[in-house]
């Protein structure tokens, strides 16, 4: 039997894709043909289950049917947003010439097509695909000798930052940056990381910078070691490989230092909900509950400045006293903000220009910014007793009255992102373009006299003269008023015969069309040219745009800042030099909101550390307001440095260097992730790099494992702290024998959240009080929790009898105020009876409802055992 051989050659087509998929093999390509881009083989297949797309099949490829999807050109900006949400990096491959020309090379020759650009979440530009209030930071790393060198760009505002930090510290740095994308030659445990050799040489990468900002050196930006250049030339590599021709827009190198600000680990941006909240949305964090900006741009800045306060006080007080100014001024406040919040972002329509994919709308956006950005100046340069920072924003916001000049002339008042239609420059501005709108008009308008003309000539009423793409200009008659035009003497050549309908042409008309259709051509062209040249213009004064972009966003934050002190009765934090910590009437911004929100009120509370009472160690009933407590101070602490008027009436602050808050296993649980080991490494990351300059709070550290270890560990952390360490900490604890560390520790004093038994029910106070708790409420915070009647009457026994108990051996901490004995005691754990061993291990304030019901059971079996 014979079978039939097929050529498996592929198509030229075919050929031509598989090149260019070669290219980018971990891309989908998105593959221009006419006004589609399609995907083919499994590019297709994902692309058609993430966009929830029709999969089809077109030709056949090695003997199989090639899946097939597409999206149509002017959608492509949404599929492709989703595409890069999903995780994907999509190639876009454009035509780079025309079909005509194409057919000049030959009949059979495919139209030749090239990857113009990768689209990767941490090279975007598009609007459509951003997050106005979020910063979008590509970032570059990797390790030079002992440092770790990082290379961070914004490229959709210009923003380029280097620096290096000792390796430990680079966790921290990418989680304040909360990069979109990471470069790196090397692999990263826990991060999704685009690998990248090339280009990692400072060397190269120095002489790269210098040549791209036309510098001689790069003294004048600042001080690059080896590591944070090698990351820059990693940077810009990657760069070329996404952007291919086009540059995108990057401002001069800016250095940045780790020790320029507060050290905020991952886990601790994490646990205090800083920009995200528990649940993973920007809705419950503080920087929404701060966020007052009406900018993008500000809303961007302010996120920079709450990931990273600042440890230069003269810095912190230029900006405090900037919201100090606006915080007093009502008035001026208010008509500041409602100035900014018709600003355009022009650092964004900046970056488009610059990067090559900029709109007329952009330049447009650059004219009313920078024309609304000299009002301001002029408003604010008014002010008497200016504070020094605004008088360093004020010279960015003015000067640019040239180019909003030739902008106002050049363009319409709201120009379209899309050029196809032209009409985006302005009548009057080009002469010579105006001439040829007018002969376009002209030629129009004969065309609308032509109609009546060929009316009357053939006596058909419904005569129309209509246009489309494929004939361009004709007359259209019903079918059966085409004979008369038919007559080969009528003047009309036929040209197409539709169902009900016959189409014409004539010479006058084809004249006519052809004067339009010249004129529309030379004035999309003219159009064409005036844009390039206006954002060439526009792009020589990017640095001092980019500058009065800064000014715009720094004067939002502040007015922004400003506005949220006033609504929460925010004061003005006071910073001394020696490592104090006094706040009077503090609050949790984001806990207040809530509460607020249903209604109820938020007690304030006061904290006052000093160098020798240093460590609070806060017991209570669960549900009682330490945990909250815990959070409301280092937020206070890391609002201030952020230049933040913060939540309490009084704060009287020491800088803090580093900032760590830490939470016991359990809370964490729920979410999966966290076990008693990360518990006990973050633990241990605190106490290696705490400097009495920092403040610290441990949130029920050691209750991720039994209670005998747990006891153990957080006594031993306590002891760390407060000999070591010496830093400011707030311990919340539910071990109650933890207290007698108040008899040795002199700088460690006890404190408790209050709670209240009436009439049988537990009244949380929520105030904290000097000494510690008298008990632990477990029971009447299960009762709280539905725990039934039968068995808490029971667990109450049961805790009677296990209180005599703990009179009589002086409970489980008993012998720890003498350490030699605590250690003698862990070796020869003494024979207990196993009703009570099971008591004793229990932790009654971390049990569920549930878990305490089965724990019930569970003594049953045990004393039925016995
Ligand atoms: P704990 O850590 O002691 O178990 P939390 O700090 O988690 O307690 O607080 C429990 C709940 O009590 C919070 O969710 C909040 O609703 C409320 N709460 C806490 N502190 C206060 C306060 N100062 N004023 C009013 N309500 C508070
Ligand atoms: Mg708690």
């Amino acid at each position: 039997m014979a079978t039939a051989v097929k050529d498996s050659s592929p198509s030229p087509m075919m050929a031509q894709y598989l090149a260019i998929k070669a290219e980018a093999p971990d891309c989908l390509l998105f593959y221009r043909m006419g006004d589609f881009f399609e995907l083919f083989f499994e590019d297709a297949r994902i692309a058609a289950g993430c966009l929830d797309i029709a999969l089809t099949a077109r030709g056949e490829h090695q003997g199989a049917p090639i899946p097939m999807c597409g999206v149509p050109i002017h959608a492509a900006e949404a599929y492709l947003a989703r595409l890069i949400k999903a995780g994907h990096r999509v190639a876009i491959a454009e035509q780079t010439e025309s079909p005509a020309e194409a057919r000049k090379r030959g009949s059979k020759s495919v139209v030749s097509r090239a990857i113009v650009r990768v689209v990767t979440a941490g090279t975007l530009t598009e609007e459509a695909l951003l997050d106005t209030r979020v910063a979008n930071w590509l970032v570059a790393t990797t390790k030079v000798g002992e440092r770790c060198g990082i290379a961070a760009a914004d490229i959709s505002t210009g923003m380029f930052e280097l620096s290096s930090v000792a390796p430990a510290a680079l966790d921290a740095e990418l989680a304040r940056l909360g990069a979109a994308e990471i470069v790196s030659p090397d692999p990263f445990p826990g991060r999704p990381v685009q690998e990248r050799r090339a280009g990692f040489d400072s060397m190269a990468a120095e002489r790269r910078l210098r040549e791209r900002f036309e510098v001689a050196t790069l003294d004048g930006f600042g001080q690059f070691d080896r590591a944070a250049l090698a990351a820059a030339g990693g940077l810009l590599t990657y760069l070329d490989e996404v952007a291919r021709e086009s540059l995108p827009f990057l401002r001069p190198p800016s250095p940045r230092s780790a020790g320029d600000h507060m050290a905020i680990d991952a886990a601790t941006r994490e646990s205090l909900e800083l920009t995200v909240s528990a649940s993973g949305t920007r809705a419950g964090s503080l920087l929404a509950s701060v966020d007052r900006t009406v900018t993008g741009a500000g809303a961007r800045m302010l996120a920079g400045d709450l990931g990273a306060p600042l440890l230069d006080r003269q810095a912190l007080e230029a900006r405090l006293d900037l919201v100090a100014a606006f915080e007093r001024d009502g008035n001026l406040r208010h008509a500041l903000r409602s100035q900014l919040k018709a600003l355009p972002d022009i650092g964004r329509a900046l970056g488009r220009l610059a990067a090559g994919r900029g709109s007329p709308r952009d330049l447009g956006q650059l004219r009313d910014g920078l024309a609304e950005a000299q009002r301001l100046h002029d408003r604010l340069a008014a002010l008497p007793d200016r504070p020094s920072l605004l008088g360093r924003l004020l010279p960015a916001l003015t000067g640019h009255g040239a180019l909003v000049d030739l902008l106002s002339r050049a363009l319409v008042p709201s120009p379209p992102i899309d050029t196809a239609g032209g009409g985006y420059i302005a009548e009057g501005y080009d002469a010579a373009l105006d001439v040829l709108r007018q002969t376009g008009g002209e030629g129009r308008r004969a065309i609308a006299a032509l109609e009546a003309r060929y009316r009357q000539q053939t006596g058909v009423a419904a005569l129309k003269i209509r246009h489309n793409n494929v004939l361009g200009y004709h007359i259209e008659v019903p079918a059966r008023n085409a004979d008369k035009l038919m007559a080969s003497d009528s003047g009309f050549t036929h040209r197409q015969t539709m169902a009900g309908a016959v189409r014409f042409n004539a010479p006058d008309l084809h004249e006519q069309a052809l004067r339009v259709g010249q004129a529309g051509a030379h004035a999309l062209a003219a159009e064409a040219a005036h844009l390039e040249e206006l954002t060439e213009t526009a792009l020589r004064d990017a640095q001092r745009i980019a500058e009065a972009a800064d000014a715009l966003a720094r004067l939002d934050v502040a007015a922004g800042l400003a506005e949220r002190a006033a609504e929460g009765g925010w004061c003005r934090p006071k910073f001394m030099d020696h490592h104090c910590f006094e706040v009077e009437g503090g609050r949790h911004p984001v806990v207040e909101e809530a509460l607020k929100a249903s209604g109820a009120r938020f007690v304030a509370n006061d904290c006052r550390l000093s160098e020798d009472g240093r460590l609070w160690l806060i017991t209570g009933p669960n549900m009682g307001g330490k945990s909250t407590f815990l959070r409301q101070n280092a937020l206070i602490a890391l609002l201030a440095q952020a230049g933040s008027y913060v939540p309490a009436s009084r704060a009287t602050l020491g800088l803090v260097d580093r900032l760590f808050s830490r939470v016991g296993a359990s809370d964490n649980l729920a979410r999966g992730r966290s076990t008693f080991m990360v518990e006990m490494v973050e633990t241990a990351a605190i106490l290696a790099q705490a400097t009495p300059r920092s403040f610290v709070i441990l949130d029920e550290v050691g209750r991720g494992t039994s209670t005998y270890d747990g006891l153990a560990i957080a006594w031993a952390v306590v002891e760390a702290i407060h000999d070591r360490s010496r830093c400011r900490c707030l311990f919340a604890t539910h071990y109650h024998e933890l207290t007698r560390l108040a008899e040795r520790l002199d700088a460690l004093s006890l404190h408790h959240v209050r709670a209240r038994e009436w009439k049988g029910e537990l009244v949380f106070l929520h105030e904290v009080a000097p000494g510690p708790a008298d008990r632990s409420y477990g029971l009447a915070v299960a009762k709280l929790a539905g725990l039934p009647p039968p068995v808490l009457a029971r667990a109450k026994s049961v805790l009677a009898r296990l209180e005599e108990g703990r009179a009589a051996t002086g409970g489980i901490a008993a012998g720890l105020d003498d350490l030699p004995l605590f250690a003698a005691a862990a070796k020869e754990e003494p024979k207990v009876n196993p009703l009570a061993a099971a008591l004793a291990e229990v932790n009654a304030d971390a049990l569920s409802p549930r878990e305490a019901l089965d724990f019930v059971y569970r003594l049953k079996t045990l004393t039925s055992d016995q």
